[in-house]
């Protein structure tokens, strides 16, 4: 019998968040794995590289930068130079603009597929183990390992790891099997997504309208189509999702108005219900969750990802400082170092997410009149209007290294 192989980080989980931190750590000499239970190696991709679109804030930019990832995601992705924010019916709008900030955006508008298969690319060059398709079945304490048993091929094995990271996902089965308690919140609410041709162009525009059905994203993409965040009251899903072409588009247009002219086009319709999750506790001996595992968090903001990403930019750090230190990397001191550095911005992010879809799915008279006026004295007031464009391009988080533009390694 060969020896069990010893990791030290087994990475459960090769989704966008799960794949973004082994592509950071490609380059240390710990030994890694990413246990994958979707086919890696075929055509097939994990579900979450699929065809949703992701607004990468500047922040996230910056992190994909510093880890040599960007050139790679840079071809696919169309810059969002302004935000136009807006209350269907209502007086309220705000406008925010990257050059405020003197960037060259707040953010860039990229396929989850496109940069699943950047990450897959990277990999492929490194000496990262991919073990796919295969589930995690179960953990153990063992000495100073774990012992993880995952299923492969209807088969079982046992693998060994110092560290075991939780990137599977908002239904966790590591989260699950370690009785870590989530809180969520269904918000009965499900998010429509398409691309749509437009008539007029976009000139690099985002549009993020509240409407009564609920909020409505329409980001820019290349060739001058925009994709479509359309949220609905999930009771209405299959309803909205059997609409004809033609009735979808005017009834969209109904929704967002006539700005951007005509809506000419829309392609293939998918859905997904949303909730918000939020996980009690991050680490365990030896594991820490990160991602849509530890947060999940309704599209509004579009923050979810951005979210995961300063996970890994903040634990590949954590990591390193521990590597060069000569300690464990799975020890309890480098896991609340984590902790400490990232449970602030987790804590703000999911809190703000909530609290914009409550407010903004609330057709109380007296709430809709504050904030309208909210949305005028944000845009009246540089320097209100300077912090809500630094949170959305996600420049107001943690100074991780990465998000500084420094090498993982730097002292
Ligand atoms: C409509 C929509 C629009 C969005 N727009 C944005 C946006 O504009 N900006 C933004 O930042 N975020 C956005 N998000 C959020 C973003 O998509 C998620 O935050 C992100 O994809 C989460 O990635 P993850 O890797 O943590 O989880 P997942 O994508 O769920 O990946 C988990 C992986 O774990 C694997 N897995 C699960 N169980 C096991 C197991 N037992 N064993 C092994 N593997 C397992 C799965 O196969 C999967 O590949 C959006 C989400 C939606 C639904």
């Amino acid at each position: 019998m060969p020896d069990k192989p010893i990791y030290d980080i087994i990475i459960v989980g090769g989704g966008l968040v799960g794949a973004s931190l082994a592509a950071a750590l490609r380059a240390t000499p710990l030994k890694i794995a990413i246990i994958e239970a979707a086919p890696w190696f075929t055509d097939k991709r994990p579900p979450s590289y699929d065809d949703r679109i992701i607004a990468l804030n500047y922040a996230s930019h910056r992190i994909f930068s510093s880890l040599g990832l960007w050139k790679k995601i840079a071809p696919a992705a169309t810059p969002i130079k302004q935000i136009h924010i807006s209350d269907q019916g209502h007086f309220g709008f705000t406008h925010l603009d990257s050059k405020d900030l003197k960037i060259p955006a707040l953010g860039y508008v990229v396929s989850a597929r496109h940069l699943g298969e950047s990450l897959k690319e990277i990999l492929a060059g490194s000496a990262i183990d991919i073990i796919a398709p295969a589930k995690f079945l179960d953990i153990n304490q063992c000495d100073d390992l774990l012992n993880i048993e995952i299923s492969s091929d209807k088969q079982s094995q046992t693998l060994q790891t110092r560290l075991l990271v939780a990137a599977d996902g908002g239904n966790s089965k590591v989260r699950q099997h370690l009785g870590i308690k989530n809180h969520s919140i269904d918000y009965g609410q499900t998010a429509i997504i398409g691309n749509v041709t437009l008539e007029y162009p976009h000139k690099n525009v985002a549009y993020e309208r509240f409407t009564r059905s609920g909020p409505l994203a329409l980001l820019p993409l290349q060739n001058n189509n925009c994709a479509l965040v359309w949220t609905v009251a999930s009771d209405k899903t299959e309803e909205v999702m059997a609409l004809d072409e033609q009735t979808f588009l005017s009834s969209l247009q109904q929704q967002f108005g006539w700005r951007l002219g005509q809506f000419m086009q829309i392609g293939q319709r998918h859905s997904y219900p949303l909730q918000l999750s939020r996980i009690e506790e991050h680490t365990r001996q030896r594991v820490v969750i990160i991602g849509n595992a530890a947060h999940t968090l309704h599209p509004i903001a579009g923050q979810g990802f951005n979210l995961g990403l300063r996970d890994v930019a903040s634990l590949s750090e954590v990591i390193i400082d521990s590597l060069k230190a000569g300690e464990d990397v799975g020890s309890d001191m480098t896991l609340q170092s984590y902790v400490a550095r990232q449970k602030p911005d987790q804590e703000q992010i999911t809190n703000i997410t909530n609290m914009l879809v409550q407010v903004f799915s609330n057709s109380f008279p007296p709430l809709v009149i504050a904030r309208n006026f909210g949305l005028l004295v944000t845009d009246a007031l540089p320097p209100l209007k300077k912090f809500l464009e630094r949170k959305m391009a996600g420049l107001s988080a943690n100074s991780s290294r990465l998000l500084c533009r420094l090498p993982l390694s730097e002292p």
